[in-house]
Formats: C-alpha cells, structure tokens, sequence
C-alpha cells in the first residue's frame, strides 16, 4: 500500500486518536501516548523542513502508523524517492535503502534514522567478491537484489527487489543468456530460478563444470538474510495442524523447503495485496513480524494467526526518536562516491523499468 502525501499534519489528539484507533490490541494506549507525541513533533517538523519519511513494512507498528508520507516495500519506495519533490528524505528502512534513495537523488539529503541498521544480506557481499564472479563466469550478466550495498550495484547489470526477481531473470533468460549471476541471497536466486523451471547452483560450493553449457542455470552466493533463513518446515506444519483453514505466506527469501511447504510466496507487496484482496477465513505469515503487525492493524476485519516470533535487528534499529533526532541533527546523511553513484544508477534504473 502505498499512503497519501500528509500536506498538513493533523493535531495531536487527532493523531493520537488516529493512533489508537489503528493500533487496538497491538500497541498499550500508554505507549501509544507518548509515541503519537513524537510522532506529532516529527511531522510538525517535516513540513518545516520539506521532508518526505519513507516507510518500510518492517517498520514498528506505531512508526509505521504515524509519519510515513509513504509506506511499502523496496520496490515501491525506491520509486517514490525517485520522483519525490521533498529537500530531504528520510528512508526509515535500513542503510542500503538510503543508499538507493541517495543514487536515484544525488543532490538531495538523504537520511537515515539509525547509522547501525544493517542488513546481514547486504554485508555478506563485496564489490570485490562481485569482481571474482565475474571473473569466473564471464558474459554472464550479474544480478544483484537491492538489499546490497551501492558499491555491489556498481558492479552489476541489473538490480531487482523480491517483487520482480522473476521478471529480472526472465528478461535476461529471454535475450538467451545461460548463465546468470544473482546475489547476494541463496534462497531467493532458487526459489526464483525454479519459478522459471532454470538450474540453480551456489558458486563456491557446487561444481559449476558439471552443467551443460547450454543449460540455464542461475548462479547464487552463499549468503541468506538471518530472519527469514530462521523459519522451518516445522513452524509451517505447526500452523497447519492448529489452524487448518488458515492461508500460508512465505517471503521467497525463506529456504525451498518452506516456500515447497506453503500455499503461497510472495513479496511483501505481494503480502499486503493478498491479505487486502482474500477472502480466506484466516491468513498465517512467515516473514519478519512487524510486518504481521502493521497488516493486522491495517487490516482488522480479517483474522490473522498472531505466530510469528522473528524481528529483524536492523530494521528495529529504526524508532520514533531516532527519526526525531535524524530530523534535528540532519543525521544520519547518505554520502556515496561520484562514480559509485553513476555506476550504481544503471542497475537500479532497470530494476525501476522491469516492475
Ligand atoms: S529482514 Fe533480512 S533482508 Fe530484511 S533487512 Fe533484515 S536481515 Fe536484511
């Protein structure tokens, strides 16, 4: 979903009735209070200064429900912030998601909340490692999920988010490319390659040698996101067992295995949409759980199996006093290279195409 610009903030009780309204049963009225009081100084503040707040659905609940001019996944914000008209963004999301705002806006400010929300995909590649693949597989071209840092895009033919990895990978497979690098998350490059019915191996570990040159094949690294990787086959069929009406979601940056084991994967984008759209009598998510939260709360009339026990550390590093401090101290500023930026723009800009 994607919200409305807010030309004028409400007042604070209007927020804070607005708040726990939305929040019911999700966040105590005594936190709500004090948060919407942040969250009103933080929106006065905005308007002053012509700033735009981006919003992730992983953010907290309270966050999420009360200064995001925009809220959504990667794909979607990366696009507003490509067009935004505002001086300063602030992307409450984690570091390389400012990263991605700063190249498409060079000469805009770009903040983001924290200096210490990371992303344990984004860390385990380097330019450097991209250099070696290429290296390795030469002319095949190399696909990088946005969740990597800009120095890895600038190394990179195409950027893709959860919600059009497919496409991505159709488009090359269709042009008649064989080989196809996709980083930096294992899961996501095979669940994606055996969407599209293509092999799949992980560099470094399988043997490459041993495919046929003109079999497609999609070449993964050896790196998953620490939250969704922690799902199991088992938490699945718990949920089964208990609640056999309810409808399963997997993020594909879950294993094979769970994704084989759910009814449904799908993008967070693709998430909101279902949810939005069903007529399921019960939904059950395996993704990060604030996400659980800000769907329950924007969607109260349909049930929704509260099971989820997995938070990511990164994007909680994001809070309603850090953005009020990040607005106040224009801290903490995206800075990126010249040539980093105008290397990196080129992937993200086909990601931005293919959607
Ligand atoms: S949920 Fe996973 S992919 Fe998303 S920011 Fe956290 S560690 Fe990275």
């Amino acid at each position: 979903m994607i919200g409305d610009v807010l030309t004028q903030p409400p007042s604070l009780d209007a927020l804070r009735e607005r708040m726990r309204e939305s929040l019911k049963g999700i966040v105590p009225d005594f936190e709500i209070d004090y948060k919407a009081e942040l969250a009103h100084q933080i929106n006065l503040l905005k308007k002053e200064m012509n700033a735009v707040i981006l919003g992730h659905n992983y953010m907290e609940p309270a966050l999420y429900q009360s200064v995001p001019d925009y809220v959504g996944d990667s794909l979607q914000l990366s696009a507003i912030s490509a067009e935004t008209e505002a001086d300063v963004i602030v992307f409450c999301g984690v570091w390389f998601m400012g990263e991605t705002a700063k190249v498409l806006n060079p000469k805009k400010t770009v903040l983001v909340p924290s200096n210490r929300a990371g992303c344990s995909l984004a860390e385990g590649i380097s330019a450097k490692d991209v250099r070696g693949l290429k290296a390795q597989f030469p002319g095949a071209p190399v696909v990088t999920y946005v969740n990597t840092y800009a120095e890895v895009k600038a190394e990179s033919d195409y950027c893709c988010t959860s919600g059009n990895a497919n496409k991505v990978l159709k488009h090359l497979l269709d042009q008649g490319h064989k080989r196809i690098i996709f980083l930096p998350d294992q899961y996501l490059a095979h669940n994606t390659a055996r969407e599209l019915g293509v092999g799949f191996i992980t560099a470094g570990i399988d043997d490459h040698d041993s495919i046929p040159a003109d079999q497609p094949t999609v070449i993964g690294w050896d790196v998953r996101c620490e939250v969704h990787e922690l799902f199991t086959v088992e938490d699945v069929n718990n949920v089964r067992r208990q609640y056999p009406d309810a409808v399963i979601l997997a993020h594909p940056e879950c294993s094979p295995e769970v994704i084989d084991s759910v009814d449904i994967s799908g993008s967070t984008k693709a998430m909101v949409d279902y949810v939005e759209q069903t007529d399921a009598p019960m939904y059950a998510l395996f993704t990060e759980c604030s996400m659980g939260d800000n769907l329950a709360a924007q969607f109260p009339h349909r049930e929704m199996v509260r099971s989820c026990s997995l938070r990511c550390r990164h994007m909680n590093q994001i809070t309603l006093e850090d953005t009020l401090d990040g607005l106040r101290k224009l801290q903490y500023q995206v800075e990126l290279p010249e040539d980093i930026i105008a290397l990196a723009k080129k992937p993200i800009d086909r990601m931005l195409e293919i959607r």
